[in-house]
């Protein structure tokens, strides 16, 4: 035997202060929290209302929803009141898209947290023949930036609601731009302006995101504005997302080989994967990078080997039926695999395991411990009897 040293295998997530958005947290102790945005036109209240619960049942716990008008913001306001009478009381994010005061100030009234883009805060004078600012020039914008938040940070801060402040790669201020390049440099910058104008009135309810739609980039842009809070001493938590991910296979790899490196080194608080597809289909992805990371466990964690030439059954047809058969259970491990050629051990100690044995028979494992070899076609069944002679399982 190894004398192996105890290796914490848990994430360490950076510390950060929790930012209460409703009934919901982001950051301090709180489990990563999975958030999307509803696609439905924010005027048509009772297909928003509708969209909002769909979300929210299966398991997104802050909604957001785009408010370009202040017939938008007053719709919002409606929704809110159906949510609640009809549902429940959601949590809610308001997406304001551009330099929209009135509409913030209006919506802030109704909803948990206003999400702005700082990118979208432009003073500049159009000048095709401009190619830098100088400081004086930079810091009067920044002067004018400060004027116009001013109402918006104070409304939330007295109300005690949140903001989101989500800087876009490809949505910079031209100073911005000019000053530090297009980079995550400039994002970060851009982000600390808001921020500072945000503590300067005492208000500290602040989410921050850096989205790019290329995976290197919102890496760096994450890890530098973590880096650069850790710094100053600044704790907020970050909303973690890729954006324009596209569809279908690639756009879930994309989302999760950006989402899922940074929740790994500790940092992220809450994510959205962002696909082109209905936000239905978000959830189940946010809760899979979260479970496999070991972050979230919200639903049987499937241990299975690929299968080779010593595979003793139709795996892949197995694992279906397993899985068809125990998916609604939460909190187990199970472990399907067509042999046990390195000892039960490569079942990855899973609660149970559904194992190759000879041809037309398979062994059940509880544990590392052998606990019955039943012909095949009755191992589905067995395994079941096994989960409810251990008291573990639920009726769908
Ligand atoms: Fe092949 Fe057995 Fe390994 Fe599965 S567990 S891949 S059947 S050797």
């Amino acid at each position: 035997t190894f004398n192996q040293p105890n290796i914490d295998t848990t994430i360490k997530r950076r510390k950060t202060r929790p930012v209460k958005v409703g009934d919901v947290t982001i950051g301090g102790s709180s489990p990563v929290v999975v958030q999307s945005m509803i696609n439905e036109d924010t005027l048509d209240i009772d297909a928003s209302v509708a969209a909002i619960r769909r979300l929210h049942e299966i398991g997104c716990e802050i909604v957001r929803v785009t408010v370009p008008s202040i017939a938008h913001a007053k719709a919002l306001a409606e929704i809110k009141q159906k949510l609640i009478k009809t549902y429940r009381d959601v949590p809610l994010v308001a997406d304001i898209h551009h330099n929209g005061m009135k509409i913030a100030l209006e919506v802030a009234k109704h909803i948990e947290k206003v999400r702005i883009n700082p990118g979208l805060y432009v003073f500049e004078k159009p000048d095709a023949n401009r190619t830098e600012y100088t400081s004086a020039e930079f810091d009067e914008i920044g002067d004018k930036i400060r004027e116009t938040l001013e109402p918006l940070v104070i409304s939330l801060r007295d109300q005690g609601k949140a903001m989101r402040i989500g800087v876009n790669h490809g949505s910079l201020a031209e100073r911005m731009l000019f000053t530090y390049g297009d980079t995550p440099e400039g994002m970060v910058e851009s982000a600390l302006e808001f921020i500072r104008i945000c503590e300067s009135l005492d208000f500290r309810n602040i989410v921050i995101s850096m989205k790019a739609s290329r995976v290197p980039v919102m890496l760096a842009a994450y890890r530098l504005m973590a880096k650069r809070m850790d710094d100053l001493g600044m704790d907020y938590p970050l909303h973690l997302g890729v954006t324009e991910a596209g569809d279908g296979e690639y756009g879930r790899i994309k989302s999760t080989a950006g989402i899922a490196t940074l929740l790994a080194e500790g940092i992220g608080d809450t994510i959205r994967v962002s696909l082109t597809e209905a936000p239905e289909k978000e959830i189940p992805v946010c809760y899979s990078i979260l479970q496999a990371l070991g972050m979230r466990k919200t639903m049987v964690e499937y241990v299975a080997c690929p299968s080779c030439g010593r595979t003793l059954f139709n795996l892949e047809e197995v694992l279906h039926k397993v899985r068809e058969a125990t998916k609604h259970l939460t909190g187990l491990d199970i472990a399907v695999m067509g042999c046990i050629v390195n000892g039960p051990g490569e079942m990855a100690d899973a609660d149970y395991g559904y194992v190759g044995k000879n041809p037309g028979y398979i062994s059940l494992y509880r544990g590392r411990e052998e606990i019955k070899k039943v012909p095949e076609d009755r191992g589905v069944k067995e395994l079941i009897n096994l989960i409810k002679a251990d008291g573990r399982w639920v009726d769908p």
